[in-house]
């Protein structure tokens, strides 16, 4: 099913036209933001707003189908961070440049 642009603009309004992600806003892109499956459709994850978050390109492409990752840290499996189900400043914070997101280790 494709996501159309009532559920499009549904998935942007609940994310404050920010990438779920990254936290960059969608304004300042030349294209807009792409919705992104949470789980990935090729592992039978749905268009219900429950699944979708809006996300910038670099991130789309860098999550691209995994829902876990290694841990750099402890070279464990970890789940990839869910905006439905985590909390973006307990596992995310900018440098005080405000160049960069760093995780913060915390509940992971
Ligand atoms: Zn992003």
């Amino acid at each position: 099913m494709v996501i159309n642009n009532f559920i499009g603009l549904n998935v942007r309004k609940r994310a404050n036209y920010l990438c779920e992600y990254c936290h960059s806003p969608e304004r300042s892109n030349a294209t807009p933001f792409t919705i992104d499956h949470l789980i990935p459709q090729s592992l039978g994850g749905s268009d219900d707003l429950s699944n979708l978050a809006l996300a910038c390109h670099r991130c789309n492409q860098r999550r691209y189908n995994f829902t876990s990752g290694i841990d750099p840290q402890t070279q464990t499996e970890v789940s990839l961070f869910n905006p439905r189900y985590h909390h973006w400043s307990e596992h995310f914070i900018w440098t005080k440049d405000g160049l960069n997101i760093i995780g913060t280790g915390v509940g992971t």
